[in-house]
């Protein structure tokens, strides 16, 4: 299986600051007689040939930020960026509910976070569909999506644990951990395979330093008990 592609972020739409790191779309960059929006790519206010930006936005559905420009979320493609369309109620379209909207919704027109559970479409809830979106999110998403990651470089390490009761962890070649989300789950594939797995089980993990801290203490006590076993 051959993994996707992985693109790389120009940087002139990193991010400023790491409030501002988020998943989004590589855009061309074009000298404008104002300013680019380093979020969406199209022209906005500022200085001719600046890199600037729209303001920030969420997805009320799914949180992920992005300009207020986008007419609809960049991933999970149900969620209201920001707030709700301009001449919409604001409120769920199911019946005496009367939360606020956060997705629009096949028939009802738009639900509130609870409700999502409850719209479906295609047979599948918002919800599901949303959880699904963020899921793809860190490949990638649909082929199609081509989304990026504007911030500090992201490493992954996979995490894995057997049937009796024994923990471990794989950075692949480079401490540093696999560099792609796809690379980190191809590996945890092959240590799922049932095949040739012997009772392991693995997921991939974002490489956090919190992550690094556990992977440090797990190689220690692993080297504590190879010296045991060469005293014994
Ligand atoms: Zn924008
Ligand atoms: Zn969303
Ligand atoms: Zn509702």
């Amino acid at each position: 299986m051959r993994g996707r592609s992985y693109l790389r972020p120009e940087p002139w739409q990193l991010a400023g600051s790491p409030a501002d790191a988020r998943w989004g779309v590589q855009a061309t960059r074009y000298l404008y007689m104002n300013g680019q929006c380093r979020y969406c790519g199209e022209h906005a206010q500022g200085p001719a040939s600046s890199v600037t930006a729209h303001p920030l936005a969420l997805c009320l559905a799914c949180g992920t930020p992005q300009c207020d420009k986008q007419r609809g979320c960049l991933v999970c493609m149900i969620g209201f960026v920001g707030r709700v369309p301009y001449g919409q109620s604001t409120a769920c379209g199911y019946a005496r509910c009367g939360k606020p909207a956060v997705a629009r919704a096949p028939r009802v027109g738009r639900v509130c976070t609870h409700h999502l559970i409850q719209a479906t479409s295609r047979g599948r809830t918002l919800r599901s569909q949303i959880d699904n979106s963020v899921r793809l999110r860190e490949l990638g998403g649909l082929d199609w999506q081509k989304l990026t990651w504007f911030g500090p470089e992201r490493r992954y390490a996979v995490r894995r644990w057997h049937d009796d009761g024994r923990t471990g962890w794989t950075t692949g070649q480079h401490r540093a951990g696999f560099e792609t989300a796809g690379a980190a789950d191809r590996e945890a594939a092959a240590w799922n395979d049932p095949r040739t797995s012997d009772g392991w089980h693995a997921e991939r993990v974002l490489l956090t330093d919190e992550v690094r801290a556990q992977i440090e203490d797990w190689e220690g006590r692993a080297a504590g008990r190879s010296a045991v076993a060469r005293l014994t």
